[in-house]
Protein backbone atom coordinates (compact mmCIF):
# COMPACT_ATOMS: atom_id res chain seq x y z
CA UNK A 1 0.00 0.00 0.00
CA UNK A 2 0.87 3.69 -0.92
CA UNK A 3 2.91 5.83 2.10
CA UNK A 4 0.56 8.18 3.91
CA UNK A 5 2.52 10.94 2.42
CA UNK A 6 1.74 9.41 -0.87
CA UNK A 7 -1.74 8.99 0.33
CA UNK A 8 -2.66 12.54 1.53
CA UNK A 9 -0.90 14.10 -1.55
CA UNK A 10 -2.81 11.88 -3.61
CA UNK A 11 -6.05 13.20 -2.08
CA UNK A 12 -5.09 16.81 -2.13
CA UNK A 13 -4.32 16.34 -6.06
CA UNK A 14 -7.91 14.40 -6.44
CA UNK A 15 -9.56 17.59 -4.42
CA UNK A 16 -7.59 20.30 -6.49
CA UNK A 17 -8.89 18.82 -9.80
CA UNK A 18 -12.62 18.19 -8.62
CA UNK A 19 -12.18 21.91 -7.52
CA UNK A 20 -10.83 22.79 -10.81
CA UNK A 21 -14.07 20.56 -12.33
CA UNK A 22 -16.32 22.76 -10.41
CA UNK A 23 -14.89 25.87 -11.24
CA UNK A 24 -13.79 26.25 -7.59
CA UNK A 25 -10.75 27.55 -6.02
CA UNK A 26 -9.65 25.45 -4.06
CA UNK A 27 -8.35 27.07 -1.44
CA UNK A 28 -12.19 27.57 -0.10
CA UNK A 29 -12.00 23.81 1.02
CA UNK A 30 -10.84 22.64 4.19
CA UNK A 31 -9.37 18.89 4.36
CA UNK A 32 -10.54 17.53 7.62
CA UNK A 33 -8.26 14.50 7.95
CA UNK A 34 -10.37 12.13 10.02
CA UNK A 35 -7.85 10.32 12.37
CA UNK A 36 -10.16 8.19 14.43
CA UNK A 37 -8.68 4.93 15.35
CA UNK A 38 -4.92 6.02 14.05
CA UNK A 39 -2.26 6.76 16.38
CA UNK A 40 -1.28 10.18 17.44
CA UNK A 41 2.37 9.39 15.51
CA UNK A 42 0.16 9.42 12.38
CA UNK A 43 -0.87 12.62 12.93
CA UNK A 44 2.60 13.99 14.06
CA UNK A 45 3.60 13.06 10.12
CA UNK A 46 0.82 14.27 8.96
CA UNK A 47 2.23 17.83 10.50
CA UNK A 48 5.11 17.67 8.90
CA UNK A 49 3.39 17.31 5.42
CA UNK A 50 1.40 20.56 6.04
CA UNK A 51 -2.11 19.23 7.62
CA UNK A 52 -3.63 21.43 10.33
CA UNK A 53 -7.16 20.37 10.42
CA UNK A 54 -7.69 16.98 11.78
CA UNK A 55 -11.18 15.64 12.87
CA UNK A 56 -12.74 12.71 15.96
CA UNK A 57 -15.69 11.15 16.57
CA UNK A 58 -15.03 9.44 20.18
CA UNK A 59 -13.82 11.91 22.81
CA UNK A 60 -12.36 9.12 24.91
CA UNK A 61 -10.25 8.22 21.90
CA UNK A 62 -9.41 12.26 20.77
CA UNK A 63 -9.15 13.66 24.00
CA UNK A 64 -5.55 11.69 25.32
CA UNK A 65 -4.29 11.65 21.14
CA UNK A 66 -4.89 15.59 21.27
CA UNK A 67 -2.94 15.92 24.67
CA UNK A 68 -0.24 13.80 23.04
CA UNK A 69 -0.15 15.94 20.26
CA UNK A 70 -0.05 19.28 22.28
CA UNK A 71 3.55 17.67 24.09
CA UNK A 72 4.91 16.39 20.84
CA UNK A 73 4.85 19.69 19.23
CA UNK A 74 4.20 23.27 19.08
CA UNK A 75 2.80 23.46 15.45
CA UNK A 76 -1.00 25.00 16.27
CA UNK A 77 -3.53 22.73 14.61
CA UNK A 78 -6.84 22.80 14.52
CA UNK A 79 -9.42 19.42 15.99
CA UNK A 80 -13.02 19.29 14.42
CA UNK A 81 -15.22 17.11 16.45
CA UNK A 82 -17.48 15.42 13.93
CA UNK A 83 -19.34 12.32 16.20
CA UNK A 84 -22.23 12.35 18.57
CA UNK A 85 -21.44 14.30 21.06
CA UNK A 86 -23.18 13.29 25.07
CA UNK A 87 -23.77 16.42 26.65
CA UNK A 88 -21.62 14.48 29.41
CA UNK A 89 -18.37 14.79 27.01
CA UNK A 90 -18.66 18.56 25.94
CA UNK A 91 -16.33 19.91 28.67
CA UNK A 92 -13.58 17.57 27.47
CA UNK A 93 -14.57 18.01 24.29
CA UNK A 94 -14.43 21.87 24.22
CA UNK A 95 -10.55 21.08 25.96
CA UNK A 96 -8.90 20.45 22.28
CA UNK A 97 -12.23 20.76 19.62
CA UNK A 98 -12.00 24.46 18.19
CA UNK A 99 -14.87 23.43 15.93
CA UNK A 100 -18.16 20.64 16.46
CA UNK A 101 -19.44 19.57 13.17
CA UNK A 102 -22.33 17.57 14.92
CA UNK A 103 -24.65 20.23 16.54
CA UNK A 104 -27.94 18.25 16.49
CA UNK A 105 -30.03 18.67 19.15
CA UNK A 106 -31.31 21.41 21.30
CA UNK A 107 -29.90 20.10 24.58
CA UNK A 108 -26.28 19.65 23.14
CA UNK A 109 -26.83 23.13 22.41
CA UNK A 110 -27.91 24.17 25.60
CA UNK A 111 -24.35 22.53 27.26
CA UNK A 112 -22.16 23.99 24.37
CA UNK A 113 -23.35 27.65 24.55
CA UNK A 114 -23.16 26.99 28.50
CA UNK A 115 -19.40 25.36 28.44
CA UNK A 116 -17.63 28.26 26.33
CA UNK A 117 -18.81 31.43 28.07
CA UNK A 118 -14.98 31.62 29.27
CA UNK A 119 -13.65 31.03 25.60
CA UNK A 120 -12.29 34.19 24.48
CA UNK A 121 -13.31 32.84 20.89
CA UNK A 122 -16.63 31.54 19.78
CA UNK A 123 -16.58 27.98 18.82
CA UNK A 124 -16.95 27.33 15.35
CA UNK A 125 -20.42 24.93 15.22
CA UNK A 126 -21.97 22.68 11.90
CA UNK A 127 -25.96 22.41 12.59
CA UNK A 128 -26.13 18.78 11.45
CA UNK A 129 -28.48 17.35 9.14
CA UNK A 130 -30.86 14.23 9.84
CA UNK A 131 -31.64 13.27 5.97
CA UNK A 132 -33.26 10.13 6.56
CA UNK A 133 -37.01 9.92 6.85
CA UNK A 134 -36.89 8.86 10.66
CA UNK A 135 -37.41 11.76 12.79
CA UNK A 136 -36.04 9.39 15.79
CA UNK A 137 -32.22 10.11 14.19
CA UNK A 138 -30.02 12.21 15.25
CA UNK A 139 -29.80 15.68 13.52
CA UNK A 140 -31.94 18.69 12.65
CA UNK A 141 -34.75 17.96 10.20
CA UNK A 142 -34.43 19.94 7.01
CA UNK A 143 -37.69 21.42 7.65
CA UNK A 144 -36.58 22.07 11.45
CA UNK A 145 -33.26 24.17 10.32
CA UNK A 146 -34.77 27.60 10.35
CA UNK A 147 -35.93 27.73 13.86
CA UNK A 148 -33.13 25.62 15.26
CA UNK A 149 -30.50 28.09 13.74
CA UNK A 150 -31.85 31.84 15.39
CA UNK A 151 -31.53 29.79 18.48
CA UNK A 152 -27.59 28.93 17.57
CA UNK A 153 -27.66 32.78 16.54
CA UNK A 154 -28.74 33.72 20.09
CA UNK A 155 -25.86 32.97 21.80
CA UNK A 156 -22.97 35.18 20.74
CA UNK A 157 -19.58 32.95 21.93
CA UNK A 158 -20.87 30.36 19.01
CA UNK A 159 -20.40 30.66 15.48
CA UNK A 160 -22.54 29.63 13.16
CA UNK A 161 -20.74 28.50 10.18
CA UNK A 162 -23.19 26.32 8.34
CA UNK A 163 -24.59 22.53 7.96
CA UNK A 164 -23.34 19.24 8.32
CA UNK A 165 -24.76 15.87 6.44
CA UNK A 166 -23.32 12.35 5.93
CA UNK A 167 -24.83 11.12 2.70
CA UNK A 168 -27.02 7.88 3.39
CA UNK A 169 -25.25 4.34 1.73
CA UNK A 170 -27.95 3.58 0.00
CA UNK A 171 -28.45 6.01 -2.16
CA UNK A 172 -26.46 7.77 -4.34
CA UNK A 173 -24.94 10.60 -2.54
CA UNK A 174 -26.27 13.49 -4.80
CA UNK A 175 -29.57 12.77 -3.33
CA UNK A 176 -28.45 13.90 -0.01
CA UNK A 177 -25.86 16.47 -1.20
CA UNK A 178 -28.59 18.56 -2.95
CA UNK A 179 -30.67 18.37 -0.38
CA UNK A 180 -27.83 19.30 1.97
CA UNK A 181 -27.11 22.85 -0.54
CA UNK A 182 -30.91 23.51 -0.65
CA UNK A 183 -31.06 23.64 2.89
CA UNK A 184 -27.73 25.79 3.00
CA UNK A 185 -29.07 28.35 0.66
CA UNK A 186 -32.23 28.75 3.14
CA UNK A 187 -29.76 29.07 6.08
CA UNK A 188 -27.76 31.79 4.51
CA UNK A 189 -30.91 33.97 3.62
CA UNK A 190 -31.08 33.87 7.14
CA UNK A 191 -27.59 34.32 8.06
CA UNK A 192 -25.32 35.12 5.35
CA UNK A 193 -22.29 34.32 6.96
CA UNK A 194 -23.18 30.41 7.80
CA UNK A 195 -21.92 29.62 4.05
CA UNK A 196 -19.73 26.78 5.21
CA UNK A 197 -21.33 23.08 4.10
CA UNK A 198 -19.27 19.91 5.57
CA UNK A 199 -19.72 17.04 3.57
CA UNK A 200 -18.19 14.53 1.43
CA UNK A 201 -16.28 11.82 3.21
CA UNK A 202 -13.50 9.20 1.42
CA UNK A 203 -15.70 7.58 -0.86
CA UNK A 204 -17.66 10.75 -2.05
CA UNK A 205 -15.80 13.93 -1.16
CA UNK A 206 -15.49 14.48 -5.35
CA UNK A 207 -19.03 14.68 -6.15
CA UNK A 208 -19.70 16.81 -2.62
CA UNK A 209 -17.37 19.36 -4.36
CA UNK A 210 -19.26 19.31 -7.30
CA UNK A 211 -22.08 20.30 -5.29
CA UNK A 212 -20.48 22.83 -2.82
CA UNK A 213 -18.82 21.21 0.13
CA UNK A 214 -16.50 23.69 1.77
CA UNK A 215 -14.92 21.12 4.89
CA UNK A 216 -14.20 17.70 3.37
CA UNK A 217 -14.18 14.86 6.33
CA UNK A 218 -11.25 12.05 4.69
CA UNK A 219 -10.52 9.53 6.84
CA UNK A 220 -9.52 6.05 5.82
CA UNK A 221 -8.64 7.32 1.87
CA UNK A 222 -5.74 8.86 3.80
CA UNK A 223 -5.17 6.96 6.36
CA UNK A 224 -5.60 3.55 5.66
CA UNK A 225 -8.19 0.81 6.75
CA UNK A 226 -8.77 1.61 11.07
CA UNK A 227 -7.13 -0.57 13.14
CA UNK A 228 -9.99 -1.60 15.63
C1 LIG B 1 -15.36 8.42 10.11
C2 LIG B 1 -16.06 9.64 9.65
C3 LIG B 1 -15.70 10.29 8.46
C4 LIG B 1 -14.60 9.78 7.54
O1 LIG B 1 -15.00 8.61 6.90
P1 LIG B 1 -14.11 7.92 5.77
O2 LIG B 1 -15.10 7.15 4.98
O3 LIG B 1 -13.11 7.09 6.47
O4 LIG B 1 -13.49 9.00 4.96
C5 LIG B 1 -16.37 11.44 8.11
N1 LIG B 1 -17.37 11.94 8.88
C6 LIG B 1 -17.75 11.35 10.02
C7 LIG B 1 -18.86 11.94 10.80
C8 LIG B 1 -17.12 10.19 10.44
O5 LIG B 1 -17.51 9.59 11.58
Amino acid sequence: MASLAARYQGVLDRISQSAQSANRDAADLTLVVITKNHPASMVLELIELGARDFGENRDQEAEPKAAEIAQATSTPINWHFVGQLQTNKVKSALSYASTIHSLDRQSLLDSLAKNCLEKSEPLDVFVQLNLTDDPGRGGIEPKNLEAFANNVLSHSNLRLMGVMGVAALDRAPEVDFETIRGASEKLQQLEPGAKFISMGMSGDFETAIAFGATHLRIGSEIMGNRVY
